[in-house]
């Protein structure tokens, strides 16, 4: 058969690298026609230079580039049109990534779904356009590929309960005292994932798991009431779900994201992968779980309650965050900062118009400038 067409957007990332190389393990299988970064010049050439990758896209226009590149955000959207892809990777990271996910639904894509931004802010639009457009998400989040690895076939009425896994991120067991003095480098060392520097930071705050709550509403269509959060400092068990018999299904692997990567592009369907390695449940143990302690991280139920909120809230708590993260990341602002900033904002444009992609982005733009303009909060 003929190898599938993918286009990787965000190729330079932690995520993008991983795709790489599976993408690179399974030339037979798929063939990478078009990939797109942000402004990682030196990078996105080699990554060309290696794959002979026919579409090249740098979104950032203020860096000197190859003339035969497409330049600016259409880039993205460009890539995920062509005809020789099937496949689209969207390891963008942030809001960013919305447009091409519409995009790319639209044009009945398979999209397989690391940017979890894109469902956060726009969830409606993009179940909407994969209607429309034919297109499918499959997710590559590891939480949300366990979760659809364990339903299976199963209709979504047989489930109960979605049980999500959280690691805790590197300040699980420090105390609220202790948290008010942590540095953006203590965040950065998270204690089993290698990831880029935003969810990082997220895992740390717990943020990423409000943002994988949301992302579960809207993939598997279950109400926020029936999605739970457990703290698994092994991120061994990737998720649980839970059937309306009791019965409980968990997936389970080492924390690599070349797996629920390889699955985005076969599922249902799976693909011999001999370097993963086998699972051995003696080195794997102790498996522990906890539960998430909401007042020290915040974030979390701030997140929920902005999801069941609807509307804008979601868009404005993902914003918020993202300008917030970035805040931290450039030391000006507390860790525990974070959290009070995205609240406050949530709280004062949640109700901002969000019937369409422009209000959505509208909101997300407004959110930003509050979290920049009082960095205090
Ligand atoms: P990263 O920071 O390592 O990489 C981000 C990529 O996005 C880079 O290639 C960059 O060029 C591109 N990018 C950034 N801003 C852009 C813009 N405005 N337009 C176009 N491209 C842009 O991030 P990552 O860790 O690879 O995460 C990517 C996405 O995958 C995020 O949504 C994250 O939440 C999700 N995710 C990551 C992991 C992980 O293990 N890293 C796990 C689950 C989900
Ligand atoms: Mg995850």
């Amino acid at each position: 058969m003929k190898p599938r067409g993918v286009a990787l957007l965000g190729a330079t990332g932690s995520i993008g690298r991983a795709a790489l190389n599976v993408i690179a393990r399974h030339r037979d299988q798929f063939s990478l026609r078009a990939v797109v970064a942000h402004r990682r010049v030196d990078e996105l050439a080699q990554i060309v230079a290696s794959t002979g990758a026919p579409f090249v896209g740098l979104v950032e226009d203020a860096v000197e580039a190859p003339r035969d590149w497409a330049r600016g955000a259409a880039a993205l959207v460009d890539a995920v049109q062509r005809d020789d892809v099937d496949i689209v990777i969207n390891a963008v990271v942030g809001a960013a990534g919305l447009d091409a996910t519409l995009a790319a639904l639209l044009a009945g894509k398979r999209v397989a779904l690391a940017n979890k931004e894109s469902l956060v802010v726009g969830g409606h639009l993009v179940l909407e356009a994969a209607r429309r457009g034919g297109g499918e998400i499959i997710p590559v989040d590891s939480e949300h590929s366990a979760i659809l690895q364990c339903i299976g076939a199963n209709p979504a009425r047989s489930v109960r309960r979605l049980v999500l896994t959280a690691s805790g991120g590197p300040f699980r067991t420090l105390s609220s005292e202790a948290l008010q003095h942590v540095t953006a480098a203590d965040a950065l060392r998270h204690p089993t994932w290698a990831m880029g520097p935003k969810i990082t930071v997220d895992s740390a705050t717990l943020a990423n798991k409000a943002l994988e709550v949301i992302e579960a509403h809207y993939l598997f269509d279950i109400p926020y009431e029936n999605i739970d959060v457990v703290v698994h400092p092994q991120s061994i068990v990737h998720s649980l779900v839970e059937f309306v018999d009791g019965s409980v299904i968990a997936q389970l692997g080492q924390p690599t994201m070349e797996l629920p990567l390889l699955y985005a592009l076969t599922a249902p369907e799976r693909l011999v992968d001999t370097s993963m390695t086998g699972f051995d449940p003696i080195a794997a143990s102790p498996l522990t779980f906890e539960a998430v302690r909401d007042a020290d991280f915040p974030a979390l139920q701030l997140g929920r309650r902005a999801g069941r909120r609807g509307g804008a809230a979601p868009a404005v708590f993902n914003a918020a965050n993202e300008e917030s993260v970035a805040q931290f990341l450039a030391g000006r602002m507390r860790f525990v900062d974070i959290a009070r900033c995205v609240a406050e904002a949530v709280e004062s444009l949640g109700d901002h118009a969000a019937a369409t992609r422009d209000d959505l982005m509208a909101a997300d733009q407004a959110a930003r400038l509050l979290v920049a303009g009082t960095i205090k909060c």
